[in-house]
């Protein structure tokens, strides 16, 4: 028998990866569905998944299968050619969405980075040169310098100042904060419906329709960041379908690709305003990426995994709700679909996130004082039962 050498995985991150990460002290192998299991072969029910990515779960046959075939056809080209997954997933999501055009990203940031690169070449041709976007408290768009201005949180951008302009920022959730704040240097609005990494914060329905009329009013372009929320995250395919509005630009990623690192910005026609050389990027919409994509939408809507996220979701919800009256610590759930929140009445989300991992469930502690729930849409009830049984035996402790 050969001798085997085992290796500290986590050692070697902290002398070689650069210090971004204050990442938990598992070294997760493999993944089947909702499980994960680590180097030394522990299980984990999944309900970070991959911060709102793996869609389908871990390795499910339909991603497996298209990429493997993909992958043996054609991997990559540039868009210097035609090739035909980005047109056939292009198809797909433009009409789920009732938008016109579509422009691939590689993650979450760079559609943003598209979205608010047509919404100043729009003002530009359009709006006299305004340029400004106004943008919300709570926020998050990425971590590309324009994306970081975008987002609230300061201790992300600061850093890098000077950061670019053209971002005002207004109070999420205050119409009237977003009608002071327009200005004939103001080209659009944007936001996301149900605010992710600001800590689950779902923006009201009165709310978002009264932006929409906004919008209209003054010319402006509604923006949505659907990254988080979209591709059924929230029990609709996009989250705008809830509240009776469409966006004129929005950007996606994370469960798009169910894993493959993908994203993308749509538009409608006349907020299509790039023109050749304006933008591009080397391997966006490549035919793995995109052949993989297409086997995670297509099985979500073949499978109805949207509604799963809505009826799972709900159960969910009412489970984490009722552990407010067997735990002070507990203030209740918030959220939509299956991206939801914990909140808890003190700081101790971190603490919850920890005890939690030891007893084999990955969630997320999203601010101080609330955890994140956002399991792979193919979740059951029955794995949400054992999941919000975990969280009990961790409060139940925390609360010794
Ligand atoms: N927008 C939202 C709403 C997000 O939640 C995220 C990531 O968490 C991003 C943008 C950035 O996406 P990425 O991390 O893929 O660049």
């Amino acid at each position: 028998m050969s001798s085997t050498r085992v290796t500290d995985w986590q050692a070697v991150e902290q002398r070689l990866y650069m210090r971004t990460y204050g990442r938990r002290p598992v070294t997760l192998v493999r993944g089947d569905g909702v499980y994960v299991w680590d180097d030394q072969g522990k299980e984990y029910l999944d309900f970070v998944a991959g911060v709102a990515v793996n869609a389908l779960g871990h390795c499910h046959p339909a991603l497996v299968q298209a990429i493997t075939e993909q992958a043996r056809l054609l991997i990559h080209t540039s868009n210097l050619y035609y090739t035909v997954p980005q047109l056939q997933l292009a198809e797909v999501l433009l009409q789920q969405a009732g938008l016109d055009r579509i422009f691939y990203t590689n993650s979450g940031a760079e559609a943003m980075e598209t979205c608010i690169k047509l919404a100043r070449k729009y003002g530009k041709l359009h709006r006299n040169g305004a340029y400004e976007i106004i943008v919300m408290t709570g926020a998050f768009h990425g971590r590309t310098l324009a994306t970081v201005t975008a987002t609230a949180n300061p201790h992300y951008s600061e850093p890098f100042a000077p950061l670019p302009e053209g971002f005002v920022r207004v109070p999420f959730n205050d119409l009237e904060a977003a009608r002071r704040a327009v200005s004939d240097k103001t080209v659009g609005i944007m936001l996301e419906l149900v605010q992710g990494e600001g800590g689950v914060w779902p923006a009201d329905e009165e709310y978002v329709r009264g932006l929409r009329r906004l919008c209209d009013e003054h010319g402006l372009l509604l923006i949505l960041d659907e990254v988080q929320t979209g591709i059924g995250r929230t029990g609709t395919f996009y989250a705008f379908q809830q509240y009776g509005i469409k966006p004129d630009i929005m950007g996606l990623a994370k469960q798009l690709g169910g894993g493959l690192p993908i994203g993308a910005c749509l538009a409608t026609e006349q907020a299509s305003v790039f023109t050749p050389g304006d933008h591009g990027s080397t391997f966006t919409g490549s035919p793995l990426m995109c052949a993989g994509a297409l086997a995670v939408v297509n099985t979500i809507l073949e499978q109805d995994l949207v509604g799963n996220a809505r009826r799972v979701g709900a159960y969910l919800f009412q489970a984490l709700e009722r552990l407010k009256q067997r735990h002070r610590l507990v203030a209740g759930a918030r959220g939509r679909g299956l991206l939801l929140a914990l909140q808890l009445t003190e700081d101790r989300a971190r603490a919850v996130e920890d005890l939690a991992l030891a007893k084999g469930l990955l969630v997320n502690a999203v601010s101080a004082s609330a955890v994140r729930l956002v399991p792979p849409l193919i979740v059951t009830e029955k794995q949400c039962d054992r999941a919000v049984e975990i969280l009990d035996e961790c409060l139940t402790e925390l609360e010794a």
